[in-house]
């Protein structure tokens, strides 16, 4: 590959850190000189702003997003011997965590158009065993929650939303987070807000369930030797908590951003052959986490991207019935031919808000290269 090409990453957190550096470098500085490493006021001010940027009333911060989905599931006393309904795809947090209760995590099929968990098999698997539903907001979209919350409300489940991939998205104008009792977001860092390690986030209107997970989350108690009940320790730290702070101010115009190269994607790409682009349903305000094209010749097209020096990633490889982890429950490709099929052909292309225009072009014409081929 000659040098003079360019090469676009799949996603630049170096650029993220440049364009901040003066502010973060500074609030570092501050958390270290005041030695407020755990809790302390950055926790409170970024768990204040949180709730505020959702539009909730509580955010309980902790250790990362799979620790807010068991934190959020125990408090709210998910038991073995308990269901719990989770989408057949997603990230394995989404279902380990329903594990780690001692619960059993049923998975459902998603919808082939939005790949978020599909409300009418939903409807089907619910028995006298399950106790919730924790929907995914899949690659940036809004599961679809009219028809999630309907269930769950005739069925008196509870609604946990994993957030983890959708800061700021919409379902029907309002935000994601202030549907369910509660919902989990995850600040990884490679997520649309994310932190210097790995931090995680519960939110909710619900000031008893608040405080109940608080507590489980610090030892059970939150007054130092008070120990109501035992718990874990999942504490998000002062660091994370400063920079989150920081970095959740320019939350509004990276969305908007990601929004603009993903209309851009959608311009050029979607008459190219080879591939399909994704589809974003009516009502449904996507934050783009990712942008996830398919194709049946995936292996073929990611070793053309390689060698064009363009990143991707495949999000993700299996559907989760289908991982190992799960094999003693017999699950079959055919029980979830959408996820799996899904799980075969999606392939991710670079969507971060710093990607310059000539970088979305470079995308758009080694795509066009392989569509023409
Ligand atoms: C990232 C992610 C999580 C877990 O977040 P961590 O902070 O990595 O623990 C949970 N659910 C989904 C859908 C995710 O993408």
């Amino acid at each position: 590959m000659s040098s003079s090409v360019l090469t676009v990453p799949f996603n630049d957190l170096h650029l993220q850190y440049t364009n901040l550096k003066g502010e973060l470098d500074a609030v570092i500085g501050d958390v270290i000189a005041s030695s407020s490493f755990i809790r302390g006021p950055y926790v409170d001010q970024f768990e204040h702003d949180f709730a505020v940027a959702i539009g909730t009333t509580e955010c309980v911060s902790c250790a990362n997003g799979t620790d807010a989905i068991y934190i959020a599931m125990t408090s709210l006393g998910v038991k073995p011997g308990d269901e719990v309904i989770v989408p057949a795809m997603s990230w394995i947090s989404t279902s380990e965590t329903v594990s780690q209760t001692g619960a059993r995590p049923v998975f459902c099929e998603i919808d082939p158009i939005t790949y978020t968990i599909d409300p009418e098999h939903l409807a089907k698997l619910v028995t006298s065993r399950t106790v919730g539903i924790i929907p995914v907001h899949l690659y940036g979209q809004p599961a679809d929650m009219d028809p999630i919350m309907q269930t769950a409300d005739q069925h008196g489940l509870w609604v946990i939303e994993d957030c983890a991939q959708a800061h700021l998205a919409k379902y029907k104008g309002k935000q994601i987070g202030t549907f369910g009792v509660a919902a989990t977001f995850s600040f990884y860092p490679g997520k649309n807000l994310g932190a210097m390690g790995d931090a995680g986030g519960i939110v909710t209107s619900d000031s008893a369930l608040a405080s109940k997970m608080a507590m489980f989350a610090r030892h059970g108690g939150l007054t130092k030797g008070d120990h109501q009940i035992e718990g874990i320790n999942s504490r998000m730290d002062g660091l994370q908590a400063a920079i989150l702070t920081v970095k959740l101010k320019c939350l509004q115009d990276w969305t908007t951003s990601r929004e603009n190269i993903a209309a851009r994607y959608d311009a050029a790409l979607q008459d190219m052959t080879g591939f399909s682009t994704p589809l974003v349903a009516e009502g449904r305000q996507s934050v783009w986490h990712l942008y996830v094209i398919r194709t049946p010749n995936r292996a073929e097209l990611a070793q053309h991207l390689k060698s064009n020096g363009i990143g991707m990633a495949i999000n993700y490889p299996r559907a989760l019935p289908m991982l190992p982890c799960y094999a003693d429950w017999g699950h079959v490709p055919a029980d979830f031919p959408v996820a799996n099929e899904l799980a075969e052909q999606c392939l991710s292309i670079p969507i971060f808000p710093e990607m310059t225009l000539e970088q979305q072009d470079r995308v758009v014409t080694v795509l066009a290269e392989w569509s023409c081929r």
